[in-house]
């Protein structure tokens, strides 16, 4: 079975619109932290997946056609730019309450843990609020938030930023594959 880094999308792949959605690929920026952090848990022999919340279809401030394209065009970027690509991307359109996808619920993990053969108990979440936590630990997932300040949480881990977060990560991933003494294979690749 595969093991897999879990990410939300805005806040932490992308920098987070605030309060609104990313309605169009112009108003999407990828963090640039990411390319980095994509290599490094590929190389410790991890996926990467994406799981995002996306109710500004439901309420109609955005298109699905929208949401895909820049979807797409991330794909193309990580691709063109980094040769980086990610394994999925999961999106729950849907409004509260109507569905099992929409984190906290942990829908979009187990679906993507069906299709790509993931051990969950041996995958990762990372998020920036703490419903990515909740859908992280639900889902069997060991979870890192990255807030500033002093956050109430029930992550594993937390750190400031996304510089701290590669810096978690190349240790966590690493002890974890020194556990389980797999996975060292693509370590040290570029
Ligand atoms: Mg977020």
């Amino acid at each position: 079975m595969k093991k897999c880094v879990f990410f939300d999308r805005d806040g932490i792949i992308n920098k987070s619109p605030g309060p609104g959605y990313v309605e169009r690929w112009a108003d999407f920026h990828l963090m640039p932290e990411i390319p980095g952090i994509l290599k490094l848990v590929k190389n410790y022999g991890y996926e990467a997946v994406v799981v995002t919340n996306q109710r500004g279809v439901a309420t109609g401030v955005m298109t699905l056609a929208a949401l895909e394209e820049i979807h797409g065009n991330l794909q193309k970027q990580l691709d063109e730019d980094h040769h980086l690509a990610l394994c999925d991307i999961l999106y729950c359109v849907h409004g509260e309450g109507e569905c099992e996808c929409r984190k906290p619920k942990p829908g979009m993990l187990l679906e993507a843990a069906k299709r790509h053969n993931i051990d969950l108990k041996l995958s990762w979440m990372i998020g920036d609020n703490e419903k990515d936590v909740e859908a992280g630990r639900r889902a069997g997932c060991r979870t890192i938030l990255v807030a500033a300040g002093k956050p109430v949480t029930k992550a594993d881990y937390f750190v400031p930023d996304m510089k701290s977060l590669e810096l978690l990560l190349r240790r966590v991933l690493e002890e974890g594959n020194a556990q389980s003494g797999k996975g060292k294979a693509g370590r040290g690749k570029e």
